[in-house]
C-alpha cells in the first residue's frame, strides 16, 4: 500500500480525527467522545455517554453496543486520553497532526491508543454491514483518566453493574487494546500513587532539640517501608514467578522526595512521592494498612510525645487493583489463533483492565504499536500494525459475535 493509499482510508480519517483532539489527562475530552458518540450512532450502535466534572474539567466515557440483549457478549475497550507533550523534548512533528514517512505514523496516542480506538470501530462498522443480525452483542467502553492510575475506569465500575442489570447484560469477556505489539496478557500487576507526608516542628538548627526535623524523620519512614519490600520478597508465589518473571513480588518505589527551607533550618515537612506495584492475589489496601500501622507505632507515636501537632499523613492516593485472567478462555483462545502466538506473561504496566475484572470480566490485553512508544516523544507505530490492526480485530468481532 502507497502512503496515498493509507491516507485515503476511512481508518487513516477516523485515526486522525482522535488524533487531533487534544485530549491529555488535564483537559476536557468531550469534542472526542461527541465525534465518537456520532461515529457509533451513524453505524447503529446505541450510546451512553456518562459524563463527570474532575476538579472543574469535563470529561465523559462512552459506552456503546450493538446486537441482541443478552449475555456472553465482547467488550472492547480503549482509553481516550493521553500523556502530555507540552514541553517533552525530542518532538520532531506536531504531537496532534498525525503524520507518516511511509514506514511509521506519528502522533500523541498513536500507538496509546487511538489509533486501536480507530481500528476497533472502522472494523466494527465493517462487521455490521456484513452482518445485520450479530449473534452475540458487542460492548464498546471508551475511559478517561487511564493515564491518571486508571482513575475514569474506576469510577465506571461503580456504575456499571447497574447499566448491566438495567440496560444490557454484561459482557462475557473484554479486550483492551494497550499497545502490546500484538502480545497477548492475561494479567498485570495493580498500581497505586501516593505521597507521604511528615509534618515536623521547624526551627533554627543552632538548637536542634527546640523542633522535629521531618526529613530525619522520614528516614525512619523509608527505612520501614524497605522493610516491608523486603517482607513482600518473602511472600513471593510461584504463579506470579510465572507472570513476572522480571520482579514477582509486589514492590514500593520511592519517586520524587523534598523537604526543608534552608541548610540552616530544621525542616518542618519533607513530601516523599510514591508508588507501588500490586501482584495478583495482594491487595493495595492491605499493603497499604501495614504501612500506615507501623509508621503509626514506630514514627507517629514518638513524635506525638515531642507534639501533638506532628504527624505523618498519606496524601493523593490514587489505586488501580490487578488483573488476572484465566490463561485459557475462549476469548485468549480466539486471539492466540487470530495473533498467532501463545498468550504471554504478565504485562508489565496496568490498564483499565484491573478495574473491569474486578466487577468479574475476565480481559486481556493486547493491540497495535510498543509499550516502549507510549508517552514518548515523536509516539509511533510501524504502518504494518496501523492496517492489520483493523483486519484483526474486524476477524476477532466477525467470529465472536457474528458467526453462530
Ligand atoms: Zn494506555
Amino acid at each position: 500500500m502507497s502512503t496515498h493509499d493509507i491516507q485515503s482510508s476511512e481508518l487513516w480519517e477516523v485515526s486522525r480525527r482522535l488524533i487531533n483532539f487534544d485530549t491529555v489527562s488535564a483537559h476536557s475530552n468531550l469534542e472526542a467522545v461527541e465525534y465518537l458518540e456520532d461515529y457509533l450512532k451513524e453505524i447503529g450502535f446505541n450510546v451512553k455517554v456518562i459524563t463527570d466534572d474532575v476538579d472543574g474539567v469535563k470529561k465523559a466515557s462512552v459506552l456503546a453496543w450493538f446486537g441482541p440483549r443478552q449475555p456472553g457478549g465482547l467488550m472492547i475497550s480503549g482509553h481516550i486520553d493521553v500523556v502530555p507533550f507540552d514541553g517533552q523534548p525530542g518532538w520532531k512533528t506536531d504531537p496532534l497532526v498525525m503524520e507518516t514517512d511511509g514506514k511509521r505514523i506519528y502522533g500523541r496516542g498513536t500507538a496509546d491508543m487511538k489509533i486501536f480506538i480507530a481500528q476497533a470501530l472502522v472494523a466494527a462498522k465493517q462487521v455490521v454491514q456484513q452482518h445485520q443480525d450479530f449473534k452475540r452483542p458487542l460492548l464498546f467502553v471508551f475511559t478517561y483518566d487511564e493515564e491518571v492510575a486508571g482513575q475514569g475506569s474506576g469510577k465506571l465500575i461503580k456504575i456499571l453493574p447497574q447499566f448491566f442489570e438495567e440496560t444490557f447484560p454484561m459482557p462475557e469477556m473484554a479486550l483492551i487494546g494497550e499497545p502490546t505489539d500484538f502480545e497477548i496478557y492475561s494479567a498485570h500487576k495493580g498500581y497505586a500513587t501516593f505521597d507521604l507526608v511528615v509534618h515536623g516542628i521547624g526551627g533554627h538548627s543552632s538548637v536542634p532539640k527546640k523542633g522535629l526535623n521531618a526529613i530525619e524523620k522520614m528516614g525512619d519512614v523509608i527505612r520501614i517501608i524497605t522493610e516491608i519490600d523486603g517482607e513482600l520478597e518473602q511472600h513471593i508465589t510461584p504463579e506470579n514467578t510465572q507472570l513476572f518473571p522480571e520482579c514477582p513480588p509486589s514492590a514500593f518505589n520511592f519517586g520524587i522526595i523534598g523537604g526543608g527551607l534552608a541548610a540552616n533550618m530544621i525542616a518542618d515537612t519533607c513530601r516523599l512521592k510514591m508508588s507501588l506495584r500490586v501482584s495478583p492475589g495482594d491487595t493495595s489496601e492491605e499493603i497499604l494498612r501495614t504501612m500506615e500501622d507501623r509508621i503509626e507505632r514506630e514514627v507517629i507515636s514518638k513524635m506525638r510525645e515531642f507534639s501533638p501537632e506532628c504527624n505523618v499523613t498519606i496524601e493523593n492516593l490514587h489505586a488501580t487493583p490487578p488483573m488476572k485472567s484465566p490463561q485459557q478462555s475462549p476469548l485468549s483462545a480466539l486471539l492466540s489463533r487470530v495473533f498467532d502466538r501463545p498468550v504471554e506473561h504478565g504485562a508489565p504496566y496496568g490498564t483499565d483492565a484491573g478495574n473491569f475484572q474486578h466487577i468479574g470480566i475476565n480481559s486481556y490485553v493486547c493491540g497495535p504499536g510498543a509499550l516502549g512508544q507510549a508517552h514518548q516523544p515523536n509516539e509511533s507505530i510501524p504502518v504494518e500494525h496501523f492496517l492489520s490492526g483493523q483486519e484483526k480485530v474486524e476477524q476477532i468481532i466477525t467470529e465472536w459475535c457474528a458467526q453462530d
